[in-house]
């Protein structure tokens, strides 16, 4: 591992006290800054407004790469997915997702190696939980979409590998990171933090001051079948998610999204449909439903069209605001955990369909 320290690990107020503590005045820490985050530059010699002398003590002490890029997986076209592969300094490699559409780039991130919820559906729950990532690390997959784009994501979305509200204060850290003005500059509502219902860290987020958008995967209107799917659920059951997720909604004045994959035969009935308005009833919610990514382990099937097609009729009729997503990355292994696994030599993963 390199003992180094990593220099996306601060925010721009800690970066501000590094240069105090080395007798550099403050507005060093905004030219560093900006090299770091707007001019985006991989190497201390590039700071050319930097004296040479504290260069070479930064470059002693703070490491500049928080991750390599060693493969990258994608359709061709200007709005094709792209997914990459990075390899962090300890050898542990995450991944990164990049979605360019028609006026905005999306980057999806991961925020741990592996994760510990094992929902049914996922490759990331499958092979177990190695580590959390650090904040600079997951500035780092944000710096690896920019320079895969040509320019700064519109919007960051933490729906990658791991389960961010696990991982609270690193996140969220990343999340001021990236959220920095004079920096990358991502808008807080642009920003997306995505769970599979960890009741404390909704809690805790509600408190924040923050504008990010959250996410809840949801996958079931009901206690047995979301257990069955996504074992937190016996930890976290609905009747104490739905109050968390309705006091977040209050607290914030922001709209929840609840991600639900639709899977055929087991949870797109126009029953299930309805229970679900009921259950959403409470909270200032939209639902988003997802087309199940096939995958082997798992043995589920996509909903037929005209399954989804009455799904989302019901739910609105109920007054829910419900959009039928388009699994765009599919094509390139951009479910969760696939890349990974492929590099790790199994080719064979389940897919995780969202976080
Ligand atoms: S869906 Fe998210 S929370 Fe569930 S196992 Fe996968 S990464 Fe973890």
């Amino acid at each position: 591992m390199n003992q180094q320290l990593l220099i996306h690990d601060l925010t721009r107020a800690e970066l501000k006290q590094v240069c105090l503590d080395l007798r550099q005045p403050a507005f060093r820490a905004e030219q560093i800054w900006n090299w770091l985050y707007v001019r985006r530059v991989t190497a201390w010699d590039e700071m050319k407004n930097v004296p040479a002398a504290f260069r070479k003590a930064l470059a002693e002490a703070w490491s500049l790469s928080p991750a390599a890029a060693v493969q990258s997986a994608g359709e061709q076209g200007a709005h094709a997915a792209r997914k990459l592969l990075l390899t962090l300094r300890d050898g542990e490699c995450v991944e990164a997702v990049v979605i360019p559409a028609k006026g905005r780039a999306t980057v999806c991130v991961s925020s741990q190696v592996g994760c510990k919820f094992k929902c049914g559906f996922c490759a990331s729950g499958q092979a177990g939980f190695r580590r959390n990532l650090q904040a600079g690390e997951m500035v780092g997959e944000v710096l690896a979409a920019a320079r895969e784009l040509g320019a700064t994501p519109s919007h960051v979305v933490w729906m990658g590998i791991g389960e961010p509200l696990d991982n609270y204060d690193a996140v969220l850290k990343a999340v001021r990171i990236v959220n920095d003005p004079s920096g990358l500059s991502v808008g807080a509502r642009r920003i997306t933090i995505s769970t599979c219902g960890i009741i404390p860290g909704i809690r805790r987020l509600a408190e924040e001051g923050l504008q990010v958008e959250l996410s809840i995967s949801l996958h079931a209107p009901d206690d047995a079948l979301r257990s069955r799917l996504m074992p937190v659920n016996r930890i976290y059951p609905l009747a104490d998610l739905i109050p968390a997720c309705r006091d977040y909604a209050k607290k914030t004045g922001r709209l929840i999204t609840f991600e639900y994959t639709l899977i055929r035969g087991v949870n797109d009935t126009a029953e299930q449909a309805k229970a679900l308005a009921r259950l959403l009833k409470p909270v200032h919610a939209r639902v988003n439903l997802i087309p199940l990514s096939e995958v082997a382990e798992f043995g589920g099937r996509p909903s037929a069209l005209t399954a989804a097609v009455l799904f989302i009729a019901v739910l609105e009729r109920a007054g829910i605001n419900a959009t039928l997503r388009a699994s765009k990355g599919a094509g390139v292994k951009a479910a969760c955990g696939q890349l990974r696994a492929s590099r790790l030599g199994d080719t064979t993963g389940p897919a995780k369909t969202d976080s």
